[in-house]
């Protein structure tokens, strides 16, 4: 028989702690938030100005692409940048097909990175790929680095696409194609570990990843993952795709994933609509992690959805307005009034659960439904304090949570 207990998160699964330029990721640290720019990492006021609005955002870790010469040129210039602006943000180096020669060609780079990002698919071919793959794990260790060995399903590792298939055949084929697939990102992301350790790459200086763009081949390739190894892991849905279709198929996936303690890292992947803003994707991780209840970020504003007792849209744009302004003052507040992000603000819309809602926040209105006399009881501490009325109720309520946090 199933207890209510049994739909508790489950306890973080145990990894090795990977040190990421003073970030602690796996090992039962707190789930690190990170992303990656989409701009060309050669031109450094873009990149530079990226990466700031990210961290600025929240983003713990933030990844660039190392591609060409020009970029990995740029990588220590962008780093003195962010550390005059006073953000000293890990930056990670995104590597494809000649990373090992890019980080040869440029120390600098390779020092001013916090980890290499190698993607076991692409990073030789045949007998070159060992060899390669060798060039960077022994760059890692000189410089004292760790690496995400991150597999994508979008340039998986063929020859161990086929072996697997051949092998599977011989057998009379007990696993599907799918199963093959998953099994060979797998053991792509572990073969590659094994041979990063044999290299002399220490085990708290491996992540892994093994990104698919699928909710259900996510959950089991994690979970298959989870089960065989005990490196720290990052999480993300790859190619999750465009606005409300990225932030579900993201959630789901990585939330079943945490639910079940798998997880030291998350990156949401949004394709940014034109002209979208880069910041949505820390937002969307924050947000996940925190309505699961994994880490606090910024104050809760619960509101209700509306219905026909509300036909003014007062209460939409209050909730509205007053999420924007916690947000905008965030930066400033968490350093100010720690432990501000525990706090819950509620706006509702009518007297049906707006009292109710209000007295479990810290502060919280609820504004007059239709039909209902124009005055709105303002709750504090679970206490009513207050009733506004007037036509500046929503400017006198966003004063009076400003108030609050300062006291
Ligand atoms: Fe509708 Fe009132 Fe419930 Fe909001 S609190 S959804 S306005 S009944």
């Amino acid at each position: 028989m199933s207890s209510a207990f049994d739909f508790e998160p489950q306890p973080r699964r145990a990894s090795v702690a990977v040190d990421v330029g003073g970030v602690i990721v796996g090992g039962g640290a707190p789930v690190v938030v990170q992303s990656m720019t989409n701009t060309d990492t050669a031109d450094i006021d873009a990149t530079v100005a990226q990466v700031a609005a990210l961290h600025k955002a929240g983003s713990e870790l933030v990844r660039i692409t190392v591609d060409r010469d020009e970029s990995a040129a740029a990588v220590p210039k962008i780093r003195e940048r962010l550390l005059r602006l006073g953000m000293d943000v890990p930056l990670v180096g995104d590597f494809h097909y000649i990373g090992h020669k890019l980080l040869a060609d440029h120390p600098a780079c390779a020092e001013a990175l916090a980890k290499y990002r190698i993607n076991p698919g692409n990073v030789g071919f045949k007998d070159k790929k060992d060899k390669q793959f060798a060039e960077i794990i022994e760059m890692a260790m000189r410089y004292d680095k760790p690496v995400r060995i991150g597999v994508n399903w979008g340039s998986l590792d063929q020859e161990l696409l086929t072996r697997l298939m051949d092998e599977n055949q011989a057998k009379g084929s007990p696993l599907t194609a799918q199963q093959v697939t998953r099994e060979t990102i797998v053991q792509s992301a572990l073969l590659s570990a094994e041979l990063a350790e044999e290299l002399g790459l220490p085990r708290n200086r491996i992540i892994l990843s093994a990104k698919v763009s699928g909710v259900q081949d996510l959950i089991a390739v994690y979970a298959m993952l989870a089960a065989r190894s005990d490196h720290a892991l990052h999480l993300g849905l790859t190619e999750a795709g465009m606005g409300t279709k990225g932030i579900v198929a993201s959630s789901a996936s990585l939330g079943i994933l945490m639910q079940q303690g798998i997880g030291d890292t998350i990156r949401i992947s949004l394709t940014p609509e034109p002209g979208g803003d880069r910041t949505r994707e820390v937002q969307v991780a924050q947000e996940l992690l925190q309505v699961m209840g994994f880490r606090q970020f910024i104050p809760v504003v619960a509101a209700c959805p509306g219905c026909g007792r509300t036909t003014s849209t007062v209460f939409q744009e209050l909730a509205q307005k007053i999420q924007e302004d916690i947000r905008a003052s965030m930066p400033v507040w968490r350093e100010k009034y720690p432990g501000v992000e525990a706090l819950k603000v509620a706006v509702m819309g009518c007297i049906v659960n707006g009292p109710g809602e209000s007295k479990h926040a810290d502060i919280g209105i609820s504004l007059p439904g239709t039909g209902e006399t124009p005055a709105a009881p303002v709750f504090i501490d679970g206490q009513k304090a207050m009733t506004l009325r007037g036509p500046k109720i929503a400017e006198e309520f966003q004063l009076l949570v400003a108030d609050y946090i300062e006291k």
